[in-house]
């Protein structure tokens, strides 16, 4: 089932009616006057959950609340290196 928009031409209201995809009539019935209301072309709902702006929102909110650690390392402290690898062999490869 997809929705549909109908507009009343006597009072301009937009109202939706559900039908399966690709059979919904050009007209249907006012809910409010019961007058011949004609189909109009809307945007489809689409997800805007996967969408860069929604992401931009999202971090923009959840930052005002839980601020993301940008240092982690105390400041005049040693520089910890990370071992590129776990595997033991590696390590006697020779060192530049
Ligand atoms: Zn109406």
């Amino acid at each position: 089932m997809a929705t549909y928009e109908y507009r009343c031409p006597s009072h301009e209201v937009l109202f939706e009616s559900h039908h399966p995809i690709g059979e919904a009539p050009e007209t249907a019935a006012c809910p409010t006057c019961g007058g011949v209301s004609r189909r109009v072309i809307s945007r489809p709902y689409l997800s805007q959950s996967g969408s860069a702006a929604f992401k931009l929102i999202d971090t923009t909110v959840r930052s005002a609340a839980e601020p993301q650690v940008v240092n982690s390392r105390i400041p005049g402290a040693p520089k910890r290196v990370q071992p590129y690898t776990s595997n033991p062999l590696h390590q006697k490869l020779p060192r530049p």
